[in-house]
């Protein structure tokens, strides 16, 4: 087909059938075979589409009309969805979301991995898919000179100004209300990332569900926050359960959102939250799930296939502030942990000591140079248990898990392409899959977590 012209042309109108969705939720359309991608397009619709761009491979086109519909498109409850990049599944019923959540897995699993017979479970969803999120880091700018605050349109850094966001805790958007509120009263300014000028540049919430305390963190491009008492007051008057508010300074040119320096204006450093029954600090830069209904079910599961007894030696990499490290030690002799920020280790060991629990080992590092050090000094697990970023594990961190020889490897993931790619790998190393369970920590969106268990063969 390469080196045929596309059969489509651009501002062209097609009717045609939508076979698939993406990876980032846009319906797929085959006009003569030619893939043309198109947002808010549902499988199994008939739709008129106007080619909007096209590539030698595939084009992408803009929905004109839902000719026939799909029994599983919702109206998007959200006002701003049309132009908010932060959900992208709104208009796919909750059912209909989480089946197209497991054929994603299934197709990366059979494409990336390989693997044509491991069994990928329905996924795990939430009874309630709204208002779950306990973190919220919200944009701060500026538009014909009035602040605004919300998410970033899609591909792009425009900011949507929003008044609540329907899938993050209602305190969190009181929160960016009241900052939004002030600082346009005050004339605090918002950050233009073109001009490099501005003072607030984002607002990151998190809550701690179980206590109801919340953070604020107030990321300012200078150390200079004028008002800061009448922002500390107006925060907390208007938010009780605020219990901490600090201050970030990035003065970089960049999209990271903090920068390097973390001061305290009033309150807490950190907030306390319990994941089934363990206490949990948290401070404003350490990693912590963000939907607390679901990790509970997503480290159940981690727990089950650790499946562990009470004698095993057992590595949790990529440990953040020891979550599931100090649930696997309750069932463990010992259990190592490594994390490459040390402020979330700090938290690790502070964690450990406040639950009593004195059989778990933290060290900063990254995994895969560490892993290879524990090796050679002859730390021999029976279990390993991996939870990467999106980018998946290094090849050395694959190679120093095999080297190890442990009994089972379970890794939990947030990108099922990398944790195919992984398991790939490990396979090659004599290790083997039965199956893997998503689970929906992200709904409306179209991210999702999975966790397998690998067991070495032999
Ligand atoms: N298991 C934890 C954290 C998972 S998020 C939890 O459930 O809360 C992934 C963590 O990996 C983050 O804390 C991140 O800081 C850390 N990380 C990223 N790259 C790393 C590396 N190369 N080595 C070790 N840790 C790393």
């Amino acid at each position: 087909m390469s080196n045929q012209k596309p059969p489509v042309q651009k501002n062209e109108t097609y009717r045609a059938c939508v076979a698939d969705l993406t990876h980032d939720g846009a319906g797929v359309v085959k006009i003569e075979g030619f893939p043309v991608f198109v947002k808010r397009a549902l499988p199994g619709e008939t739709v008129d589409v106007k080619v909007i761009k096209v590539k030698k491979q595939y084009g992408f086109g803009k929905l004109l009309k839902v000719h026939e519909a799909s029994p599983e498109r919702a109206e998007p409850p959200c006002p701003i969805y049309d132009r908010c990049g932060g959900c992208s599944l709104q208009h796919l019923s909750y059912a209909g979301q989480l089946h197209e959540k497991q054929k994603q897995v299934e197709s990366v699993m059979a494409r990336i991995g390989g693997f044509d017979h491991l069994q990928v479970h329905p996924v795990n969803g939430m009874t309630d898919p709204w208002r779950y999120r306990n973190k919220s880091q919200v944009p701060i700018g500026e538009e014909r000179g009035k602040i605004v605050a919300g998410f970033y349109a899609e591909r792009s850094h425009t900011i949507v100004d929003m008044d609540a966001c329907l899938i993050q805790h209602e305190d969190q958007d009181r929160v960016v209300n009241v900052v939004k509120e002030l600082a346009r009263q005050h004339g605090i300014r918002g950050y233009d990332d073109h001009k490099h000028k501005g003072t607030l540049r984002h607002v990151v919430i998190r809550r701690a569900k179980t206590t109801g305390d919340l953070m604020v963190v107030l990321v300012t491009k200078d150390q200079s926050l004028p008002h800061k008492e009448h922002l500390i007051q107006a925060i907390t008057e208007a938010v009780p359960n605020v219990t901490s508010i600090m201050q970030n300074i990035n003065p970089k040119r960049t999209n990271v959102i903090f920068g390097d320096q973390t001061v305290c204006l009033w309150g807490e450093e950190t907030i306390k939250d319990r994941i089934k029954g363990i206490e949990f600090v948290i401070s404003a830069r350490s990693f912590y799930q963000v939907n607390p209904d679901q990790t509970e079910v997503l480290y159940q599961q981690a727990l089950d296939y650790a499946d562990l007894s009470g004698s095993e030696t057992v590595i949790d990499a990529y440990c953040g502030i020891g979550t599931i490290s100090l649930f696997l030690a309750q069932k463990a002799r010992h259990v190592y942990g490594v994390e490459s920020v040390a402020a979330a280790i700090d938290d690790a060991r502070r964690n450990a000591k406040a639950n009593h629990i004195d059989n778990a080992t933290f060290a900063v590092g990254e995994a895969e140079s560490l892993m290879p050090w524990w090796h050679s000094q002859g730390l021999d697990p029976d279990v390993i248990v991996v939870d990467p970023p999106r980018k998946g594990c290094e090849t050395e961190m694959l190679d120093a898990m095999a080297a190890m020889k442990p009994n089972r490897i379970v890794y939990v993931s947030c990108n099922p392409a990398t944790l195919a790619r992984d398991m790939k790998h490990l396979a090659e190393q004599g290790y083997h899959a039965k199956e893997v369970q998503p689970v929906d920590m992200f709904p409306q969106t179209t991210h999702v977590e999975a966790v397998t268990v690998m067991y070495r063969e032999g």
